[in-house]
């Protein structure tokens, strides 16, 4: 009998209810209490979810009010120092968000991207003399509560190869040094949860589809050897892509079980099968957790077929990951386009895939009205004239080496683009957004609702635009920008005048602790019936005599911040997107604007989890921002925006992308991650941020000029520009108008200091 189980299950809960009872939570308007039980509330709501779509064994433990990583450094009792020495629930709060009169700047843990994905975790720090010991009982409460509804729990609990890797140290140890003190932990909680009656116990280990270093992957063989002996069945779990090289050593672990993705990485089939004892436990992750799209059955049972003999008793299906990474409920979609709607799955429809292919495997008969089904789908997709458009392949065939290279070399733009903005050194100027204020938001929620018409909110975001302006030009900045307030999010509003794309009314997934998102779906072909920015950035340059820079969101952010279609690859559905940035670039210029931002946020963040993989990345991701870019005139000068600046390792791509003018975040590592700059030139203007917009602190000008400063001993000062770190939606008028007002006169006195560098 094939046994299907899930890896993880959303814990927001429909309609967010989690994000909106913990802020009311953090808010003092409820007590602990009625947080509580809002969540076994919602837990159970989960598992009784689950248990109707057939599952075998649910989930236990991926609930978490934050984060399970978080959740997991508790259980450990790794808390850091400065949060004291009590562990409650205050302390995991605190240790996740700070607190408001915690005067210390970065009170809470880092967050860090969970591997590839849009979810964010909060870093465990150890130290070299870090003690364990189990401190919650957080899994074994809530494994009993899944017991007393009569279901077979599976704890879920992040490996400790894999925990260990993702702690970062304040001092130059070997973090596997602490294994022999955090392994008895491990092993304390595997007996109890024996003891309470549990069979299987899921450990996650994704670090095994990383490059890893030779001692960790030898480390394997020790911890699990050990955690093989507590009394529990040990189902490994690897996700997000191919075992590799660490395919043989994994197949040998001594656990009961393995998991592998085989969405990501299909053809590991052969080689796990090659390696895999037949006593084992294998779980087939057919059905993806990473997107929305419908399975193709067919195909996962043709793959199930080569396995099922020999595997007779010992096979389980499961999606290829945990389903945190896609919204809950499908049928909640009731505004849909049906045929559109017939052609995806969220959680809840991707565990009923895995019932219909047990039934199918087991009595093929019964299946058959929910195969023809499925198989429709799949052929509607495939098929549909809304998916295929043939102007937009008729434009991606004629690609060329031409479409991706500006007129000429970047010191020729330089002399052209200097001649028409005449700019000083060391120019200044901001991100693109200004505060996003109350007044804002309900503009655009009321323009949404049909509660102003057309004319009417064209005219109240016109005078927002003109006070930005009028500010603008009162601090004295030299490039402006128009404010971005009809804006709520950078890829959601190119998004909805794009086609190809669709938009959800509950998609929500979490980003992390009470953050939720909701990507938007590329479905089909990429194309832009009329402009989307321009009137808006026209009118801006039409009220001042400055320059004004036109802001779009870039082919490789919009990319990776959506649910991607996953019938081409993502390099074709990013070149299609570049082709019609590449329209609104032309407008743009033939507007008049002289100076165009493509935002490239999210840039670093497609880069595959192996090294092996990034050359490919780059090639496309860069050639796509040069499809967007390089149709621009010499005289216009193209900025892109990145929100980080760890670029030691992708720099030559970067430069390869050849924007004229680059700005990154580099205020709160003091100028340090400018050092990827001392090694490799980089060919084109830059401007390091200098003023932390993340923080409601006000820079001051003595902060700004130690900062450019440093910079200027890392870069040629004539490069340099004068911007803060990233755009200032968060942030509040008066503090924006003093912060920037310092950063002018920052870059005032690197001027006047110019000679003396
Ligand atoms: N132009 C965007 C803004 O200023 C950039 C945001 C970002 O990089 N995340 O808000
Ligand atoms: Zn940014």
């Amino acid at each position: 009998m094939i046994k299907i189980h899930n890896l993880g299950f959303p814990r927001i809960g429909e309609n967010r209810k989690l994000k909106f009872t913990l802020e009311r939570y953090w808010r003092g308007e409820i007590d602990y209490s009625t947080l509580h039980a809002t969540a076994v509330e919602i837990r159970q709501q989960h598992w009784r979810l689950q248990a109707n779509c057939g599952l075998d064994l649910i989930p236990v433990g991926d609930f978490s009010y934050y984060d399970q990583v978080l959740d997991t450094s508790i259980m450990l009792g790794v808390v850091p120092e400065r949060f004291g020495s009590s562990i409650d629930l205050d302390t995991y709060f605190r240790m996740a968000r700070g607190r408001a009169n915690d005067d210390l700047p970065f009170r809470a843990c880092e967050m860090t991207k969970w591997f590839d994905t849009n979810y964010h975790y909060l870093t465990p720090e150890v130290d070299a003399n870090q003690q364990f010991a189990l401190s919650s009982s957080k899994l074994f409460d809530e494994t009993r509560e899944l017991q007393l509804l009569g279901y077979q729990p599976k704890p879920v609990l992040i490996g400790p190869l894999t925990w260990l890797w993702l702690a970062k140290t304040n001092s130059d140890f070997n973090k596997l040094d602490l294994l022999e003190r955090l392994l008895p932990v491990y092993e304390n909680i595997l007996q109890r949860l024996a003891y309470q009656g549990v069979d299987w116990v899921q450990i996650d280990e994704p670090i095994l589809v990383l490059d890893l270093p030779e001692a960790w992957r030898n480390a394997f063989a020790q911890v699990y050897d050990r955690l093989q002996k507590c009394p529990v069945k040990i189902l490994l779990a690897t996700y997000f892509g191919a075992l590799g090289e660490n395919a043989a050593l994994t197949c040998e672990l001594a656990v009961a079980g393995l998991h592998i993705d085989l969405v990501r990485a299909p053809e590991q089939l052969a080689t796990v099968l090659d390696n895999f004892s037949n006593s084992k436990v294998l779980s087939l992750g057919l059905v993806d957790g990473r997107n929305i799209w419908r399975s193709d059955l067919d195909a996962a049972i043709a793959t199930i077929a080569t396995v099922r003999e020999r595997f007779a008793g010992q096979l389980w299906l499961a999606p290829s990951c945990s389903l945190l990474h896609v919204p809950i409920d499908l049928e909640r979609e009731t505004a849909l386009e049906p045929t559109l709607k017939s052609w995806l799955a969220f959680a809840r429809q991707k565990l009923t895939e895995l019932e219909v292919l047990r039934l199918a495997i087991e009595e093929p008969a019964s299946a058959e009205p929910e195969l023809s089904i499925s198989a429709n789908a799949i052929r509607s997709r495939r098929e549909s004239g809304l998916v295929h458009n043939p102007l937009v392949q008729a434009r991606l065939s004629k690609i060329d080496a031409a479409l991706t290279q500006r007129q000429n070399p970047f010191p020729v733009r330089r002399e052209q683009q200097q001649a028409r903005l005449n700019l000083p050194s060391y120019p200044t100027t901001t991100i693109g957004s200004f505060p996003q204020t109350a007044e804002i938001r309900q503009t655009r929620a009321d323009h949404k609702r049909g509660l102003l018409s057309d004319a009417e909110y064209v005219g109240q975001m016109k005078q927002t635009i003109a006070f930005c302006v009028r500010e603008q030009e009162a601090l004295g900045l030299d490039v402006l920008v128009h404010g971005e307030a009809e804006r709520n999010d950078m890829v959601e509003y190119f998004g909805e005048q794009l086609e190809g794309f669709l938009f959800t009314s509950h998609g929500w997934v979490q980003s992390y602790g009470s953050r939720c998102v909701k990507p938007p779906i590329i479905f089909g072909d990429v194309s832009r019936p009329k402009p989307m920015t321009v009137s808006w950035i026209e009118y801006a340059q039409s009220l001042t005599a400055k320059p004004m820079k036109g802001m779009l969101t870039g082919p490789v952010t919009i990319l990776n911040w959506s649910f991607v279609r996953d019938d081409q690859p993502r390099s074709v559905t990013a070149y299609q997107l570049a082709l019609a940035l590449r329209e609104e670039v032309a407008d743009l210029e033939a507007a008049g604007i002289p100076i165009i931002q493509i935002d490239e946020a999210a840039f670093r963040e497609g880069l595959p989890l192996r090294q092996l993989g990034w050359g490919d990345y780059l090639d496309w991701a860069v050639r796509a921002f040069r499809i967007c870019s390089s149709g621009a005139k010499d005289s216009t000068q193209i900025h892109t925006h990145m929100c980080y600046s760890e670029f030691n390792d992708i720099i030559a791509a970067i430069a390869d992308m050849d924007a004229d003018v680059i700005t990154i975040e580099t205020s709160r590592s003091n100028m340090e991650l400018l050092d990827a700059f001392i090694n490799f030139e980089y060919p084109n203007q830059i401007g390091p941020g200098v003023y932390d917009i993340h923080s409601p602190n006000v820079p001051t000008t003595q902060d700004m000029v130690a900062l450019l400063k440093r910079a200027a001993e890392r870069i040629d000062p004539g490069k340099l520009w004068v911007n803060p770190d990233c755009g200032l939606k968060t942030r509040q008028w008066q503090d924006v108008r003093t912060s920037l007002a310092h950063m002018i006169t920052a870059a005032k006195t690197l001027r006047s200091a110019g000679a003396s560098l």
